[in-house]
C-alpha cells in the first residue's frame, strides 16, 4: 500500500478511512496508514496518543514503594515498602509500572489487545523500559507472561509478548519466549476479590524447561498489573524452577488508594 496514491481528505474522513481500510486489511497494513489517537480517533502522526490523550496519562515515578512500586503521597526516604509489601509480600521482588490504570490506560492496553493496534507497542514498551529501568540494568532475561493457547488463537497475538519486544529493542535485554506455559485456561478476573484471583491463577503456569530459567534474573512483562494474582502465580513458576530474581514490569498498575508508608 503506497500511501502517496491515498486522497488527502479531511482529518475525520481520513480517520475512517484509515480505520475501515485497518478493518478490512488486518494490522499488516498500520505502518502504512495515518495512526489515529486510540482514545479519541484523531490522526496522531507518528505519536501513539494525541497531546490532550498524552497529557491525561498519569506516570508513576518515585516516590512510590520499594517493593510493589506502588507511588506514595509524599516522600518518606529511599527503600521504604508499603503497609501491604510488609503485611502480604509477593513471590516476585518488585514491580514496577509505567502509569496508573485510569481510563486512557485502558483505552491503550485495549486498542493494543483487542484493536490490532500493534503500532502501540514501541512507544508503551519505551515507557515500560523507563519506568523499569533499575530492574532493567539487572535483569538476564524478560519474559513475557504467556496467553493459553485457546485465547492466542482467537487473538492471534500476545500482547505481552508485543510489549517485551518493545522493551527489549529500549534495554538491549533478550526476551526468551516459551519459558513459562499457560496450562489452565483461567475465567476472567473481572469481578473477583483479590482471594478468588489467587485461586483461579493457582498452578495456572508451567515452567516446560528449567534450562532458560534456571539461575537467571527475570523480569516478568505484562499488559496490566490488578491483583497481582498472574504476575504471583508466574513468579511462584519460575522461582520453583529455579529462577535467581523475579521482577514485574507492567504497563499500567491498578492503583486504588495511597497506602501510609511506616
Ligand atoms: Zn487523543
Amino acid at each position: 500500500m503506497d500511501q502517496a496514491t491515498l486522497e488527502q481528505p479531511t482529518a475525520s474522513r481520513s480517520g475512517r478511512f484509515a480505520a475501515g481500510l485497518r478493518a478490512a486489511l488486518g494490522f499488516g497494513v498500520e505502518l502504512a496508514l495515518p495512526p489515529l489517537c486510540p482514545a479519541c480517533r484523531e490522526p496522531v502522526g507518528d505519536m501513539a496518543l494525541c497531546a490532550a490523550c498524552w497529557a491525561k496519562l498519569s506516570f508513576i515515578a518515585p516516590p512510590y514503594c520499594a517493593r510493589l512500586g506502588v507511588p506514595f503521597a509524599y516522600d518518606p526516604g529511599a527503600g521504604v515498602l508499603s503497609m501491604q509489601a510488609i503485611a502480604d509480600p509477593p513471590a516476585f521482588n518488585r514491580a514496577r509500572a509505567a502509569v496508573r490504570y485510569d481510563e486512557i490506560a485502558r483505552t491503550l492496553v485495549h486498542a493494543l489487545k483487542y484493536g490490532d493496534r500493534l503500532d502501540l507497542a514501541p512507544t508503551m514498551g519505551q515507557w515500560m523500559a523507563a519506568a523499569g529501568r533499575e530492574l532493567l540494568t539487572e535483569a538476564d532475561a524478560l519474559i513475557p507472561v504467556p496467553l493459553h493457547w485457546r485465547r492466542l488463537w482467537s487473538r492471534r497475538f500476545n500482547q505481552a509478548g508485543a510489549l517485551a519486544q518493545a522493551i527489549s529493542r529500549a534495554s538491549g535485554v533478550g526476551v526468551v519466549d516459551g519459558a513459562l506455559k499457560r496450562v489452565k485456561a483461567t475465567a476472567q478476573q473481572v469481578g473477583r476479590s483479590k482471594a478468588e484471583r489467587a485461586a483461579n491463577m493457582q498452578g495456572a503456569f508451567r515452567v516446560p524447561d528449567k534450562a532458560p530459567v534456571a539461575g537467571r534474573r527475570l523480569v516478568l512483562v505484562d499488559d496490566v498489573l490488578t491483583s497481582g494474582a498472574t504476575s504471583e502465580s508466574c513468579a511462584r513458576a519460575l522461582l520453583r524452577a529455579g529462577a535467581a530474581n523475579v521482577d514485574v514490569l507492567v504497563f499500567a498498575r491498578v492503583v486504588d488508594s495511597v497506602r501510609t508508608p511506616i
